[in-house]
């Protein structure tokens, strides 16, 4: 049986579910300022008319086996080849250790002894991004959102953290640890472009620091211990201010400057990308990310990195659910590459936000369902129940019926499998516009989204050590 969302193929819901185009613009709210204690937040854009919760991840709901109706959604499972592939990234972080071959250390001083290049990375400790005091706070909403972009790309083991505290106007050197954001005007810029090809919109400085190892093939390693990024807000806006953050950002993570003609798809090209996504970064730089933070030591040398990479697959284990609202869907679910599982959701944006809703009653549910992956490979599904009250923008989700089935095996009707731990999640949640966190409860992070017009849906991301799964639902 095909759901609503595939049968009307000539309808926007099937487009709207694809994710190949989106619905007629509409006058449809901003959403909320992001701050920097939603940065461990999962990133929500809007589409022009869909909001999407979670990383551009999302399988298209024609490549993908239907496999259960579980109540009103339909599941679909399987895999699909949708990564870079081995020999991209490889050949990309080639090309970059390459870019290092004669590096300056920030002193004047060029390091000599690597010819063939190196893969740098921040040290061990992940960093903080602060912001400089006086920042707007549209300008830390665009910094937390590139932070929640990126987060969203490495490993759960490696999170970029955001102090909510900033960092005065007039402070020295940043601390070890730090990564400091300034907006000003180019004038007022004072390090010198490293490496140079962004002077003008933005610029970011690393403080190298090289220190010993016991490997005696690699008696020494350098890595980046802080930083400073500048960026001129008046000379870029929107999308490329997005993409300028985070092309900064990812500097200090270590990415230099690649061939823009061998390397199209990605940030990291002198002067920024000239394709902007929506989802700020490309899928090269993703998997970059998550190649250096997730699989490769510190100090690798080019010569290592494909054997330290290791199996790296360009298939991707997806679960997915679809729920109808009216003439339009809900979609959600999880996808599993190389290690790294990243939940999403989307749906049609609201009119209105929802404590402007007039027509809800003061308590709201949604009631739907629940996808996701483990680790393992194991999918996990269960019931999913959500209450608002509109009074004071807070309530709660509960997450039923628990249950998962084995590693790579489609999911089976619900009763099927067996019981996922003792079967439920229960989370506190608050309402800002038309999106949600989690206010506490069991542990892991929950980022939702209203979906409809009006608010005929719901749906988000939950994300745990052993768990990252979708959920979507309908009032
Ligand atoms: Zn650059």
């Amino acid at each position: 049986m095909l759901s609503r969302c595939l049968a009307t193929a000539l309808a926007v819901t099937l487009t709207a579910c694809a994710g190949e185009s989106t619905p007629a613009v509409r006058a449809t709210p901003e959403l909320p300022l992001q701050t920097p204690l939603l940065a461990p937040q999962a990133p929500v854009v809007d589409l022009d008319g869909r909001l999407h919760v979670g990383a551009d991840v999302a399988a298209p709901s024609e490549g993908l086996p239907q496999v259960a109706a579980h109540g009103g959604a339909t599941v679909s499972h399987g895999t699909v080849r949708d990564g870079v592939g081995a020999a991209e990234v490889i050949a990309y972080l080639l090309a970059d250790a390459a870019s290092y071959a004669s590096l300056d250390d920030g002193d004047g001083t060029d390091v000599q002894g690597l010819p063939e290049g190196l893969v740098i990375r921040f040290a061990a400790a992940p960093p903080t991004v602060r912001v400089a005091a006086g920042t707007p706070a549209t300008l830390v909403d665009d910094t937390v959102r590139v932070v929640q972009a990126i987060n969203a790309a490495l490993p759960r083991a490696w999170q970029l953290g955001f102090s909510p505290d900033p960092i005065p106007a007039d402070a020295s050197a940043p601390a070890d640890g730090d990564i400091v954001v300034t907006f000003a005007p180019q004038a007022s810029w004072t390090a010198d472009a490293i490496p140079p090809g962004d002077e003008g919109v933005g610029l970011a400085a690393p403080r190298y620091a090289i220190a010993p190892t016991n490997d005696p093939e690699v008696p020494w390693r350098i890595e980046i211990v802080a930083g400073q990024i500048w960026v001129d807000p008046a000379q870029t806006e929107g999308l490329e201010r997005l993409g300028v953050i985070a092309h900064e950002l990812i500097h200090l993570l270590g990415r230099n400057h690649v061939d823009p003609g061998r390397f199209p798809p990605t940030l990291m090209v002198a002067g920024g990308s000239e394709e902007l996504s929506e989802h700020i970064l490309h899928p090269l730089d993703r998997e970059a990310l998550h190649a250096v933070y997730g699989r490769l030591a510190a100090g690798t040398t080019p010569d290592r990195i494909a054997e330290e990479l290791g199996p790296w697959s360009v298939t991707s284990l997806h679960v997915r659910g679809e729920l109808e609202i009216g003439a339009q869907c809900i979609a959600f679910g999880a996808a599993l590459r190389n290690g790294l599982a990243q939940p999403w959701a989307f749906g049609p944006t609201p009119d209105s936000n929802l404590e402007d809703n007039a027509a809800l009653p003061g308590s709201v549910l949604w009631t739907g369902r629940l996808l996701g992956l483990t680790p393992h490979t194991e999918t996990v599904a269960g019931t999913a129940a959500m209450t608002v009250d509109l009074a004071n923008l807070s309530g709660s989700l509960d997450l039923t019926g628990l249950e998962r089935w084995p590693a790579d095996a489609a999911p089976g009707t619900p009763g099927s499998g067996a019981t996922w731990h003792d079967g439920r999640l229960r989370y506190g949640i608050a309402v800002r516009g038309n999106t949600f966190v989690q206010t506490g409860g069991d542990a892991g992070l929950v980022t939702g989204a209203f979906f409809g017009p009006s608010h005929e849906g719901m749906g988000g991301v939950l994300v745990r050590e052993d768990l990252s799964a979708g959920f979507g639902g309908t009032r």
